[in-house]
């Protein structure tokens, strides 16, 4: 897509700090690190989202992610990471281009807020009802 710019990277016409890539990923790290290397794969045909990215590009993500995961845990030290995917713009997502985050976290880095929340008990006739709803509609 000509206006979008993960397909500007994947063409290589604008740069990028590349960290892996096969014949339908491409891994770069991000320019606005969380934490030290916070990376993103992308698919490299443009699909907006989860719903949008066709399955045998959707299916290269994870064992990206895998490898680029364990070389993380052999050099950067870290004791976690986070992997983040966001769709829509109602829960920030900004690039409007696939995107798979992978964010390492060492023991001593500040505390990643979207991995931690309060867990609070939902009303189960609720849960059950929405749930059926999905599982109805698939
Ligand atoms: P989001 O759409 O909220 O999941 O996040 C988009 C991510 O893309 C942000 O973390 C940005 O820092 C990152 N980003 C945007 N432009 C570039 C770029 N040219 N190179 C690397 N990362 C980028
Ligand atoms: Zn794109």
């Amino acid at each position: 897509m000509e206006d979008c710019i993960f397909c500007k990277i994947v063409a290589g016409t604008i740069p990028s700090v590349k960290i892996y890539e096969n014949d339908k990923v491409f891994a770069f790290a991000d320019i606005n690190p969380i934490l030290e290397g916070h990376s993103l794969i992308i698919p490299k045909i443009h699909a907006e989202n989860l719903w949008e990215i066709p399955d045998d590009y959707l299916k290269e993500i994870h064992p990206a992610s895998k490898t680029i995961a364990r070389a993380m845990l052999k050099t950067l030290n870290c004791s976690g990471i986070a992997c983040l995917q966001l769709n829509g713009r109602s829960v920030n997502q900004v690039v409007m281009h696939y995107h798979f985050h992978l964010i390492p976290r060492k023991e001593a880095d500040p505390e990643l807020s979207m991995t931690k929340w309060d867990l609070i008990p939902g009303d189960m006739n609720k849960i059950k009802q929405i749930a059926e709803a999905i599982a109805g509609a698939i």
